[in-house]
């Protein structure tokens, strides 16, 4: 096939991962494809027992495997639920589902080219029927027998033999439009304008230009990290709950993620560190040890994540550019500033500008969705600072990162040496004190670290420190809104906005989803979780993304 016609992505269905053999050949083949698609989603039913099952092989696939299934999970894979990986720079991206078939096949949201159907007791009609529905008109099932004793019988109609053991989905019924062409609306990336150069900006910006796109990221600031994402560093852990709440699903997953990304391209030690941390209840500290102790949690600075985001290939950056607003011309969207210069035009927008969304969204001509508009319209500032200081001298350090009452983090490398830093408070209006705004930080340090806060109060009165203050975009139910502006995606206009508190464990999942929206590829994680933060989750015809893009 000649270059120009390679398709963008390829996408494999493997329903019994196993010991990941069957993954590191397709990856191996794949890279030894001379006209190989840009892209490869492997996406991989794995029952919760296989969490033991060593991986084998001492080869650079294997060991790479291995160390992107450690910064996501640690020593085990985590409970049901779809996880993403990412591999070759991004290029390959694996997903894992975990659970049992018929329940991780009914929160898959795919267009399978090919299907790989390993070693697993016989489907029942229920479970092929779920396959069906995650194929392409035309996929290729190919059996596999390295297990002969365990191989499934084969498919039944639709599938069409096509070798002993291989077969073709054909149905003799029309697919519905969605699976088909969600893709193609999209089919050859063009140019896009990402409005805002925080942690969605950037996330967004990479996982776009990752897959072909010519990005302009557009930046009011000075410099990117304007807003929230300024700040000067946060604890990227999930939100525990007793019930599974969406916010909790959502922060682990999209932690497992952005631990994986920031291990890869950042600094250890300098910029992150997999210190674990401890959440405490306010007051536990009273009646015994640390309540809950997250390993996986880190800390990291987002604007060393940002720059290493805004450095890859096929993104072109601009600060000082506040877009007033935004107009259709001949096809195209145009960005204008408050003069009505053009600053960039493009098929393709992400809106990643926090708060300032709302504003653009109101423009009649976006063809904004009544149900994002009400979202939008709820979408509220909260502000919130962080107390920087000296680490030497101060009695009753904890060793990693606590949080409960906003978070503490003991050890952050800086040019004058170690400090520590206290947040972050959830406040309508911008504190117009520092002093009262240390005073608050400390005190919240005390809730949970009470040793500690005499010394940070000391401190604070010999002016030892700094502060740090910001404004985050929060959304009514405190989940992100990210999506289709409009009815159709086509006209190709995108949010990605109200990370809240949480945007260092969000926004690379977020923008992963976004880009899997957009391009027809694999969702990173359950249809139910994408559900919580579709940007047209008001209107409740979900999921969205999959029938707006018919
Ligand atoms: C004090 C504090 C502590 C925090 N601690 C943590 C933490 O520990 N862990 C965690 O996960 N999260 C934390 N957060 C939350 C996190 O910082 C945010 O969720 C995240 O930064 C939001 O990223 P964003 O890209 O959506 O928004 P922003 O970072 O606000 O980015 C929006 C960007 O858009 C630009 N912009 C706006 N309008 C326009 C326009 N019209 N044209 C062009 N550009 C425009 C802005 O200048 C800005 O750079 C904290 C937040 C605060 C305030």
């Amino acid at each position: 096939m000649p270059a120009a016609l390679a398709p963008s992505a390829r996408s494999i269905l493997d329903t019994a991962w196993g010991d990941a053999s069957a993954f590191l050949q397709q990856w191996r083949q794949w890279l030894a494809e001379p006209e190989r698609p840009r892209m490869l989603h492997y996406v991989a039913l794995v029952l919760p027992s296989a969490g033991g099952k060593p991986l084998a092989g001492d080869d650079p696939q294997s060991h790479a495997l291995r160390e992107a299934l450690r910064q996501a999970f640690g020593d085990d894979l985590p409970g049901a639920g779809h996880y993403r990986i990412c591999l070759q720079d991004g290029l390959l991206q694996l997903t894992l589902c975990i659970g049992p078939p018929e329940t991780t096949l009914q929160a898959l949201r795919m267009q399978a080219d090919r299907v790989l159907l390993g070693a697993m007791p016989n489907p029942s009609a229920a479970v092929w029927a779920l396959i069906g529905r995650v194929c392409k008109s035309g996929a290729v099932l190919e059996r596999d027998l390295r297990s002969a004793e365990d191989a499934p019988e084969p498919p039944p109609a639709p599938w069409r033999p096509i070798s002993p053991d291989s077969w073709t989905y054909a149905p003799p019924w029309a697919l519905r439009r969605s699976r088909q062409q969600s893709r193609t609306v999209w089919a050859q990336p063009q140019r896009c304008t990402v409005i805002g150069a925080g942690l969605c900006g950037a996330a967004t910006a990479q996982a776009l230009a990752l897959r072909g796109w010519q990005v302009q990221v557009l930046e009011a600031g000075a410099q990117p990290g304007a807003g929230a994402s300024g700040v000067p560093a946060g604890l990227v852990s999930p939100q525990p709950s007793l019930d599974d709440a969406p916010q909790s699903l959502w922060t682990s997953r999209g932690a497992a993620l952005m631990r994986q990304l920031v291990a890869a391209r950042l600094v250890e030690g300098r910029d992150w560190q997999p210190s674990g941390a401890s959440a405490l209840q306010p007051g536990a500290h009273a009646i015994g040890p640390y309540a809950q102790w997250d390993p996986q949690a880190f800390w990291m600075r987002p604007a060393a994540w940002i720059a290493a985001c805004l450095a890859g290939a096929g993104i072109s950056l601009r600060c000082g550019a506040r877009v007033a607003q935004i107009v259709q011309r001949e096809g195209l969207w145009c960005m204008l500033d408050g003069e009505g210069a053009v600053l960039a035009e493009s098929e393709l927008v992400v809106l990643c500008n926090a708060g300032d969304g709302a504003r653009l969204l109101r423009a009649p001509a976006l063809g904004c969705t009544p149900a994002l508009q009400a979202l939008a319209a709820r979408l509220q500032g909260r502000h919130g600072s962080v107390s920087l200081g000296p680490v030497a001298g101060l009695p009753g350090l904890p060793g990693h990162p606590v949080h409960g009452a906003g978070h503490f983090l003991p050890a952050l490398p800086g040019a004058d040496g170690l400090c520590w830093m206290a947040g972050a408070g959830f406040a309508v209006r911008p504190a117009t004190d520092p002093a009262a705004e240390h005073a608050d930080n400390i005190a919240r340090v005390g809730r949970i670290l009470p040793e500690l806060a005499e010394g940070l109060r000391a401190q604070a009165q010999a002016n030892l420190l700094q502060l740090w203050q910001g404004e985050r975009c929060t959304s009514p139910d405190r989940l992100p809104l990210i999506g289709a502006v409009a009815a159709a995606p086509a006209a190709g206009l995108w949010v990605h906005l109200a990370m809240g508190s949480r945007g260092l464990s969000v926004a690379a999942l977020g923008a992963a989803w976004l880009a899997a929206c957009i391009m027809g590829e694999p969702w990173p994680m359950e249809a139910r979780l994408a559900r919580f933060v579709d940007a047209q989750r008001l209107e409740r015809k979900l999921p969205h993304a999959v029938t707006a893009a018919t």
